[in-house]
């Protein structure tokens, strides 16, 4: 069996940084910097594989572990001159939780521990302080009580406030050792009454159910919740560092504190951070006094803090990364307890990678590496307006805890901000905006997580720049104002009250992260301004990736922003969207009416002869008028639309796709849309509900739409690429390059495509003569999606037809995997739990299935034309694992909408570098 447990101590240290599956990273991390001569203090570590050992056994400590633990606290007593439980000269541990990947503060920790009466007699007779002793006690058996053995801290604090009231006083450090001898022997009574058991005094029994509780910790509702929010998986559990304590509460020599080598906020190279005088562990933290910026500790001591200074260098030359340290000082000795590469915004990130590579501490690679793709999108997220911004009234400043802007509704419970955002989720219609939340609390804990990771904004009234709430957000990438000290809070109530100004759940504040600032009411945005830093390090990126990026823009608004992010060309614009605008989808309701008629008109005219066909002739004038005339109608606003996109565009390519939803969807479905056409077009609203009725289809989604309209109304079609040829042709006419892609949606069958494309080759070359051309002065290329399933099967006979593919991987998941897109969000997301699917694949490419009918499809294409121009248009297009995917099945582009441009950018470097 492997070892189980590994010891850090000067001389003697086991572990290294490179060890973090089986040391945890806090358990690397002290042993790498014991290893560097930074003050550490000594213990051991107990191995992650111990964990999932325990678990797999029944919840069962292994002989094994047990015996190594015995000679590692022989080495520890030896090393620390100290023996756990020795009245004389006694050893205390914290024992601290720490799995691979850092999840700050979801597990447990139990400081002071090997307290008992005894030894707190020999620890007031050796510091010569009796208070300080029995503040350890009383401090270790709350802990104990509460992480190991389920008591409820409440319960504590109660007695603690009872104590205070009873003397008169304010504060816990008012109390004396009389006050606190009579407070532990109080817990000794609570802690018996509500465990049956009495209050451990032998060491080693604290230390074994302490082991236990750590592990437990793996498993408990908020870490388990932490690791789905960061999507951490893979891991066997946590591994438990035994380390000695040092005491940041000795008196006004001693502190506690943490800092990051540089701002996590802003990525700025200074020293940043906060500490304590006379506090201990999670006091900073638990935001209950406002702590000290870390460059005042020069002022309180300056030898102190220059040796800070000086471990800030040797761990960032060493990791070459932001490290997030915690620190204690005992009666004027510097400790380092932890280290690990900072949580950062990703402004910060950004940052720091490109000073990084400029200080000479990493490459250009490593600087790409360094910034997680799908993190980008905080950037772009829009920020208040500027002028709206500066004219409203703030309400009070906080700290500017976590950068962005939010506006959003006041929720006090994290619990209450869940069920909001989920009760509109599952009501929304697709695309429909959801309502946001704003977090507001006096603090927050890691039970809010749930809560914290829905709201768009949080708020809290206490703690500092390294609070819970502070952290946490920054992490997530949410906004946070924290520590606004003159807010008032009423849970009860549910009020918050801001200089006498007062608000109720659900009403709208809005919150400035980066200043602070907390307004009431909603705020208009704008898109952000891109820093410098983020422009060298997108520049970096384009140079080693192979995919190009392109969007899904409908607009020459949306364009203009995609194209600012760095899109190369438009991948889908979807012309549907287009016949919504304004009063134009009347025009097109025109034509609905009379389209079938038309149809079944002509028909009959071909079959007949004679005086029949002359009366079908006439019967056939009055609809066919208005369908021309509504075609007629529509054709210059969709040539406006691409004159508008192309100009944008200034020669980039652009993919429009004519027409792809059912008919149906054009029409009113509710009385009052129904009346109103019918005032308007002159028609009964019962002709107008016929119609609606012999539209409906069982499953639209696999119904009359896509290629399938254009080929039964092919001057639909025609009327779309003529709007294309000639938008182009107004461009080209003023000085500007222009690259229309025409695609041809859902074919299946390559019939349906050559069909669409003898007409499309026939608009234009009409248009060409109309003109007096040849041909067109530019090229036009002619190509489909693929995104249903035959056509990847038999894509080798499309590609005879098709200039280009673009993988439609919405509908091919749809239909590849046969769920229903407005549906499966009803069994998805437990598919996903089980682990059927590993993601939900509307999100994240399914790689085995649909990605394999899109592998099969390049391959045929490519087989049949090698120049074949390939893309992606689907939802996946931004999402940097399927851009990983698209990159290695050598795809020309990924198409994405246009907030997701720089993720795809990255994340197609990321790929091209994992090669
Ligand atoms: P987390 O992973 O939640 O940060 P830690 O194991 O780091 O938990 O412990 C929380 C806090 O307890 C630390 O920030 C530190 O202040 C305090 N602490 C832990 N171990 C010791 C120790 N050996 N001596 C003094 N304080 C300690
Ligand atoms: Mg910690
Ligand atoms: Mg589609």
């Amino acid at each position: 069996m492997n070892q189980m447990i590994y010891f850090f101590g000067t001389g003697q240290t086991e572990g290294n940084r490179e060890m973090k599956q089986l040391l945890g990273g806090k358990g690397a991390n002290l042993a790498e910097m014991t290893a560097l001569d930074i003050p550490v203090p000594p213990g051991f570590t107990i191995s992650t594989e111990v964990c999932q050992q325990y678990y797999d056994e029944g919840k069962k400590l292994p002989q094994q572990m047990l015996d190594e633990m015995e000679t590692n606290i022989t080495k520890l007593e030896t090393a620390m001159g100290a023996r756990l439980g020795d009245p004389e000269n006694p050893l205390l541990v914290s024992v601290r939780s720490g799995a691979a990947k850092s999840m700050p503060g979801m597990m447990d920790t139990v400081l002071n521990l090997g307290v008992s009466p005894a030894v707190i007699d020999g620890m007031a007779k050796k510091t010569g302080d009796r208070r300080f002793a029995l503040d350890v006690y009383r401090r270790f058996m709350q802990m104990f009580g509460d992480v190991v053995m389920g008591v409820e801290h409440h319960k504590f604090e109660a007695a603690i406030e009872d104590l205070k009231v009873k003397r008169g006083v304010n504060l816990d450090t008012d109390l004396n050792a009389d006050d606190l001898q009579e407070l532990v022997d109080t817990y000794r009574i609570i802690y018996r009454n509500q465990t049956g058991e009495d209050f451990p005094t032998d060491p080693r029994e604290q230390l074994k159910k302490s082991v236990e509780a750590v592990f437990h910790s793996w498993h408990n509702p908020r870490a388990v919740k932490y690791r789905e929010l960061n999507d951490i998986r893979g891991l066997i559990g946590t591994a438990v560092n035994v380390q000695t304590m040092v005491y940041g509460n000795l008196g006004a020599t001693s502190g506690t504190g943490v800092a990051f080598t540089r701002n996590p906020s802003t990525g700025e190279n200074l020293f940043y951070g906060e500490y304590l005088m006379n506090a201990q562990g999670e006091d900073v933290v638990a935001g209950i006094r406002t702590p000290f910026p870390i460059s005042h500790l020069e002022e309180d001591n300056p030898e102190v803090y220059q040796e800070l200074i000086d471990v800030r260098l040797t761990l960032e030359k060493h990791y070459r990364d932001m490290q997030d340290l915690e620190f204690t000082i005992q009666e004027g000795k510097l400790y380092i307890l932890q280290t690990r590469d900072g949580k950062r915004t990703t402004h910060a990130s950004v940052k720091i990678a490109v000073d990084m590579v400029e200080e000479g501490l990493i490459s250009q690679e490593e600087a790409i590496k360094r910034v997680d793709p799908a993190s980008l999108d905080q950037l772009l997220h829009p920020v208040f307006d500027k002028n709206d911004e500066e004219k409203t009234e703030v309400l009070t400043r906080g700290l500017p805890a976590s950068p962005g802007s939010a506006s959003g509704r006041i929720m006090f419970a994290a619990e209450k901000a869940e069920a909001f955002m989920k009760d509109q989720i599952a009501r929304a219609v697709p695309d429909e905006k959801l309502e946001t939340v704003i977090l507001v609390r006096v603090e927050t804990s890691p039970e809010d997580i749930g809560g914290m990771a829905v709201s768009k904004g949080i708020l809290t009234a206490r703690g500092g720049m390294t609070s819970h709430a502070a952290v946490v957000a920054r992490g997530m990438g949410t906004c946070c104002v924290a520590g606004a000290g003159d807010i008032e809070i009423n849970y009860e109530q549910k009020t918050l009250t801001i200089h006498g100004k007062t608000f109720n759940e659900g009403d709208w504040i809005s919150l400035n992260g980066s200043l602070g600032n907390v307004y009431a009411g909603k705020l208009k945005t704008n898109i952000p301004e891109l820093s410098e830093p983020f422009h060298v390090l997108m520049s970096w990126a384009d140079a080693v990736r192979k995919l190009k990026v392109r969007t899904n823009a409908d607009s020459p608004k949306d364009t203009e922003v995609a194209v600012r992010f760095g899109a190369e060309g438009i991948g889908l614009c979807r012309t549907e969207h287009m016949f919504f605008e304004g009063d134009r989808v009347n025009s097109f309701r025109r034509l609905i009416l009379v389209a079938e008629e038309v149809k079944n008109l002509r028909e009959e005219i071909v079959l007949e002869e004679g005086d029949r066909k002359a009366v079908l002739e006439d019967k056939l004038q009055k609809p066919q008028a208005l369908y021309d005339q509504a075609l007629s109608e529509l054709l210059p606003l969709q040539r406006e639309d691409f004159t508008g996109i192309f100009r944008v565009l200034e020669g980039r390519p652009a993919t429009i796709r004519l027409l792809d939803p059912p008919l149906h969807e054009f029409l009113p479905k509710d009385p009052a849309g129904q009346k109103e056409m019918s005032d308007l077009m002159d028609v009964s609203v019962e002709e107008i509900k016929r119609l609606v009725n012999s539209l409906h289809e069982f499953n639209p989604m696999l119904g009359h739409r896509g290629c399938r309209l254009g080929i039964i109304y092919p001057e639909v079609s025609a009327m779309q690429v003529r709007a294309i040829i000639e938008a182009a042709l107004t461009i080209h006419r003023e000085g500007i390059e222009v690259n229309p892609e025409i695609m041809i949606p859902l074919i299946g069958h390559y019939r349906e495509l050559e069909l669409q494309r003898e007409l499309a080759e026939e608009t234009i070359n009409n248009i060409a003569s109309e003109n007096n051309m040849d041909q067109l002065p530019f090229k036009v290329l002619i190509g489909t999606m693929i995104e249903v399933p035959r056509a990847a099967v038999t894509a080798d006979e499309i590609a005879e037809h098709a200039d280009f593919f673009s993988f439609g991987t919405n509908d091919l998941t749809q239909m590849g995997c046969g769920f229903s897109r407005d549906d499966a969000g009803k069994f998805l997301p437990d598919y996903v739990k089980l682990g059927i699917y590993e993601y939900d694949p509307f999100s994240v490419l399914d790689q085995d299935g649909v990605g394999a009918l899109l592998r099969l499809a390049v391959e045929k294409g490519r087989k049949i034309k090698p120049s074949i121009k390939l893309g992606i248009c689907g939802e996946h297009g931004g999402e940097p694992r399927s851009v990983a995917f698209c990159h290695r099945v050598s795809l020309d582009y990924v198409s994405c909408s246009p907030f997701r441009v720089p993720i795809a950018r990255l994340a197609a470097a990321h790929a091209a570098l994992a090669d």
